[in-house]
């Protein structure tokens, strides 16, 4: 069973839908890698809210490095 969730790219603004393979009992609030078509970045995103991480959350998991704020 798919489900959708659509999230808004933090890097471009623009609302991403994304499937997500998987049954919705794996649907809980947890964040999982979606490889961005808009920016083509990688971003957590919570499958059960749709929010990415790093849109309110501050800290993004696991990654010390660092991007530079992109300027588009
Ligand atoms: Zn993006």
């Amino acid at each position: 069973m798919e489900r959708n969730v659509i999230f808004k790219c933090p890097r471009t603004g623009m609302n991403v839908q994304h499937w997500l393979p998987g049954t919705a009992s794996e649907a809980a609030d947890t964040h999982v890698p979606v490889r961005c078509p808009a920016c083509a970045a990688l971003h957590f995103v919570n499958v059960a809210s749709g929010k990415t991480l790093g849109e309110g959350i501050g800290r993004p998991l696991a990654t010390s490095q660092t991007q530079p704020p992109s300027t588009m």
